[in-house]
């Protein structure tokens, strides 16, 4: 008896016991797996991936009285959301990934609170560092100076490069129906389109070091069509940015002991075959192949990851081609721990630093732990990230010790050590978080999001507020309003 049959005869839903021991189902049939057939009990969906976005769908689906499996390659739910604690002394910790929270991360506070987590304030860049000068933010603000880029407009970092964007601004009476000739604007990179407006090269220089730092991409890598469409709600000196007090960690572990039972962690997704009854997800356990089948599936792996993965029969040549050639970015979080915090002391430039050097934006971490002893991050990207990628882990601490003294003379005298994580070297994402590239910006968010039969897709790619936690957990909550209703709940 074929499953199909098998599901037909008993003319009820097949419950499986989600358990690690019940997953496994080395075909042929569902009945020698540990299944247990439980009369007008939940429907079942498969989610691949235990990072927020597939752990938001699975938390909201059981939540709607549906059998969730969860699969997972790590040992640990939260993907890109990484807090490390152990390398370092007194109790401090660093988020390796994620780690800011907007105040208008409508999903990250959501979920917060309903983890009971608290989000703490941030401190805001009060210092800038390029080409070896040094401001301090206050009067840098106050007094109007400007920074020693061509081009630029005094007492203000970040959105220099909107004032070389007003004629195409001019051009949009509604942002929801943008008019050909900035739908075009895809075809162009940024840098293309700054030097067509006429700034000088300077501006697309700084561009590298405020925007493109945040996306991790390189300024002629990201479509010109984002950057106009995307440049009021750009991050910026002033935005007011969070953490969750404790770790961010706290986030999808949370979600994840909500799930605990169903979620088969160190199993790689190797293969996805559907039709239009489901769809059978071949997995390796301790080296073996085994399979899964279930009438519906949530994708929530990263792009970078699935291009990997064998699907069959293909998906549309559309969903085909974004998987293959979405953008992703180089980013890198070096954590140094220092036994002393003089970047809180008189005579500091500051404790939160926005460079042009390799460590990019550097900044005291560890607010909401006592000291004396405290842990600088850099939040690094782009070219900076590739090269300080290419060096041992003793050679990128040591590089990023002497880009601090740049800056704070006697870092080396209270330097105790760090941590490194470059995201490209780790296997499960091969990249930072998605961006949209040269080509991409005008319609590959609809196709990476759409589904394809029983296949429906989540994670930070597939949201409006992409490359972030709040992306993440929006596209699970909106998948499985999406699943739910494909079953007409
Ligand atoms: C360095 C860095 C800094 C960031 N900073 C911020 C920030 O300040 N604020 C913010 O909001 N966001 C930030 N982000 C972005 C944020 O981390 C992501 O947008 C979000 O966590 C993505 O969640 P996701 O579920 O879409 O993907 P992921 O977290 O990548 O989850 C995907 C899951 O799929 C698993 N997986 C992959 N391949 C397979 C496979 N073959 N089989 C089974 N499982 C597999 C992975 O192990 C992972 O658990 C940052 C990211 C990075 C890397």
């Amino acid at each position: 008896m074929d499953r199909r049959t098998f599901l037909a005869q008993t003319g009820r839903t097949l419950a499986l016991t989600w358990t690690a021991a019940a997953a496994v189902s080395a075909e042929p049939a569902v009945a020698e797996t540990q299944a247990t057939a439980a009369a007008g009990s939940a429907r079942q969906v498969i989610v691949l991936g235990a990072g927020l976005a597939g752990l938001a769908a699975a938390y909201e689906l059981k939540k709607a009285g549906y059998a969730v499996a969860v699969i997972e390659a790590r040992t640990r739910p939260g993907g890109r959301v990484l807090t490390y604690r152990d390398p370092f002394a007194d109790g401090l910790y660093a988020e390796m990934g994620a780690e800011y929270v907007d105040a208008t991360d409508e999903y990250d506070h959501r979920f917060c609170k309903e983890l009971g987590l608290k989000v703490m304030t941030a401190k805001l860049y009060d210092a800038i560092f390029v080409r070896g000068q040094r401001f301090k933010m206050a009067s840098f603000k106050q007094n109007k100076e400007r920074l020693p880029y061509a081009g630029t407009e005094g007492g203000r970092l970040f959105g220099q490069e909107a004032a070389y964007l007003k004629r195409l601004l001019a051009l949009i009476a509604d942002p929801e129906k943008l008019p050909p000739e900035i739908l075009k604007l895809d075809n162009l990179s940024v840098v293309e389109l700054l030097l067509q407006e006429g700034a000088p090269d300077d501006v697309a220089a700084l561009f590298t070091y405020t925007q493109a730092t945040e996306s991790t991409a390189r300024p002629h890598e990201m479509s010109a069509l984002h950057l106009v469409r995307s440049h009021r709600r750009s991050f910026s000196e002033d935005t007011d940015e969070g953490r969750i007090l404790g770790g961010n960690d706290q986030l999808p572990k949370g979600l994840a002991r909500a799930l605990s039972g169903q979620i088969l962690y160190r199993r790689p997704v190797r293969k996805i075959a559907h039709d239009g009854d489901g769809a059978t997800v071949s997995f390796e356990e301790d080296g073996v192949l085994r399979t899964l089948r279930a009438p519906r599936l949530v994708v929530a792996l990263p792009f970078k990851v699935l291009r990997d993965i064998e699907v069959t029969p293909s998906f549309s040549p559309a969903k085909t081609k974004c998987i293959a050639t979405l953008a992703y970015g180089h980013v890198m979080k070096l954590a140094m721990q220092y036994q002393r915090r003089f970047w809180d002391e008189p005579t500091s430039l500051g404790q939160r630093v926005f460079t042009d050097t390799m460590l990019r934006r550097v900044y005291h971490f560890s607010i909401d732990q006592p000291g004396p002893r405290g842990i600088l991050m850099s939040f690094t990207s782009g070219a900076d990230a590739e090269a300080l990628g290419r060096m041992s882990e003793a050679e990128r601490l040591q590089a990023a010790l002497q880009e601090a003294t740049k800056i704070w003379p006697e870092a080396p005298r209270h330097f105790e050590g760090g941590a490194v994580k470059y995201w490209n070297e780790d296997p499960w994402i091969r990249g930072s978080y998605s961006f949209e590239g040269v080509g991409q910006a005008r319609d590959y968010l609809q196709i990476a999001a759409a589904a394809e039969g029983r296949v429906h897709f989540a994670g930070e790619h597939t949201s409006v507020h992409r490359a972030s936690m709040n992306g993440a957990l929006e596209s699970g909550v909106r998948v499985a309003a999406e699943v739910r209703k494909a079953e007409g709940a």
